[in-house]
Parts: structure tokens; C-alpha cells; sequence
């Protein structure tokens, strides 16, 4: 069902709006974690600036450490979404858990899946049955084909559609946090007819890696890209090595504008 033998043209998904795989190249912006109402604002107010359509951040968070901070919850839910309705913005966060994915799915529009649940089908079943668009991560060591099977475990489910979402895979490189694949994307183009988007924040884990990479995912035919924006990176509670400020931020987005015109 994930396949393009099966549906030769592109499935456009709209999330409420927002047309995904449309020919359109749509960002999705925002911090690693939820922190507080008033940094989500900030964060909103920054995205809509740079011309996201689409709001990030994680309320439930799957970190290394079971010491670092694990995300607001609901109290973060509630904030992603105001602050989103606010800047005219969609929700998209990530759901862990399979006894959460009712709550987490009354506050966001696109229910994320992280790379560490890319094979847990339990809740791939689970969330396909939501109705709701599922941006989908490639697992931290999934092939090509595993992921195309994560994806059908939700298609089969026959209601909500997938958004892949490439962010790196771990390889013995070191130098960057993961190996950004950027193959992966005309790949799940000529298999899928799915959209898939970018990551180039998990992809490098570097913050002067990100701009470069999500160009090179506009130059690759990326549907969207979805990146780690913050007020103040330096003090940002996960992944603040990987987020861009404002001003780097919005320097990406002129760029980007600049080459989806010209593509
Ligand atoms: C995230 O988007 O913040 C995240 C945890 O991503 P991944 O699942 O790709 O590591
Ligand atoms: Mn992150």
C-alpha cells in the first residue's frame, strides 16, 4: 500500500490545510522540547517569520538519559497548541507511547514517530489508526526497506497517511551526530508515493551543518523539511548544538525560498 506500483501518482497530505507533497517545499520549525508557554511563543513567532507553515516540538521526549528532562507532557501539549493557533500555525509532536497517542492526537495535527520507535509496531498499528498524517523518522540504523515496512504497518491500518522524514543514520562516522542520507529521498520518491521531508538538524547534530544540508534537501526534491529552531540555543533543554537561532534561521529560509522558486 506504501508502494508506487500500487499508487503511481503522489499522495498529497494535507494536514488541515497544509498541502504536503504538492510540489510545494513546506517547513516545519520549532524547538527540540516544549520548555514553557512563553518560549514556545517566541519559537512560533520566529517560524512564521521565516515562512513555516507547520509548528514543532516535542512533549514527550525520547532521551538517552533516563536523568534528562523527559518533556512537559499535556502542560506542553497545551502550549505547542496555543502558541501554534496564535501564528496561524499546525501542530507536529512526537507520541511514545501507545496509551498516549488519544491525548497527544486532541493537540496536534501530524503525530510524530521518533527514529527509536521507527520499528515498534505496536504503536505504528496504533497510531494508523488515528486518521491523522504520521510523519514517520527513519529508524537510527533503518534501511531503506525496513522503513517501507514501518510505513505499511500504518497504511494498512487504511486511514492515516505517512510523511517520512529522513534524519540521519548512524554509521562509524563521528564527526557529525548521524549520517544525513540524502539518497534516502529521490530513493522513497521512486518507491513510495508517499511525501518525504528533511531533518537536517538529527541528520548533522551540528548547527552550521543545518543550513547547507537543508539545501541540499530542497536540490534532492524534499517535500518539506523539519528543523530545530530556539530563542537562545546555548540554554535550550535538548539539542541546543543543533538548533539555529533566529537570525541563522531566517538567513536559511531566504535561502531556501531562493532555490524552491528556481527548482
Ligand atoms: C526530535 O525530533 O526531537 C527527535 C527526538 O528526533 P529523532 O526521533 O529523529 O531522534
Ligand atoms: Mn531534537
Amino acid at each position: 500500500l506504501t508502494s508506487r506500483e500500487f499508487h503511481p501518482g503522489n499522495t498529497v497530505v494535507d494536514v488541515d490545510g497544509v498541502k504536503i507533497g504538492d510540489g510545494s517545499f513546506v517547513t516545519m520549525a520549532g524547538p527540540c522540547s516544549i520548555e514553557g508557554l512563553e518560549q514556545i511563543l517566541e519559537c512560533a513567532k520566529i517560524a512564521k517569520a521565516g515562512g513555516a507553515k507547520i509548528l514543532r516540538g516535542g512533549a514527550f521526549k525520547p532521551r538517552t538519559s533516563p536523568y534528562a528532562f523527559q518533556g512537559l507532557e499535556e502542560e506542553g501539549l497545551k502550549y505547542i497548541r496555543q502558541a501554534a493557533d496564535e501564528f496561524d500555525l499546525k501542530v507536529i509532536t512526537e507520541v511514545m507511547d501507545e496509551g498516549h497517542i488519544e491525548m497527544v492526537a486532541e493537540y496536534s495535527d501530524i503525530l510524530q514517530i521518533g527514529a527509536r520507535n521507527m520499528q515498534n509496531y505496536k504503536l505504528l498499528q496504533s497510531v494508523g489508526k488515528t486518521g491523522k498524517p504520521i510523519g514517520l523518522k527513519r529508524g537510527i540504523a533503518g534501511t531503506i526497506d525496513e522503513w517501507l515496512n514501518a510505513a505499511e504497518y500504518i497504511a494498512v491500518q487504511d486511514k492515516s497517511p505517512v510523511i517520512f522524514i529522513e534524519r540521519g543514520i548512524r554509521t562509524y562516522e563521528t564527526a557529525t551526530r548521524n549520517t544525513f542520507d540524502l539518497s534516502a529521498v529521490p530513493l522513497i520518491k521512486k518507491l513510495s508515493h508517499f511525501p518525504i521531508i528533511v531533518d537536517p538538524s538529527h541528520g548533522t547534530g551540528v548547527w552550521d551543518l543545518v543550513t547547507p544540508m537543508a539545501r541540499a534537501g530542497v536540490a534532492a526534491g524534499a517535500d518539506g523539511m523539519i528543523v530545530e529552531i530556539h530563542p537562545d540555543p546555548k540554554n535550550a533543554w535538548s539539542d541546543g548544538q543543533q538548533s539555529l537561532n533566529e537570525e541563522n534561521y531566517l538567513k536559511m529560509m531566504q535561502e531556501v525560498d531562493i532555490l524552491t522558486a528556481a527548482m
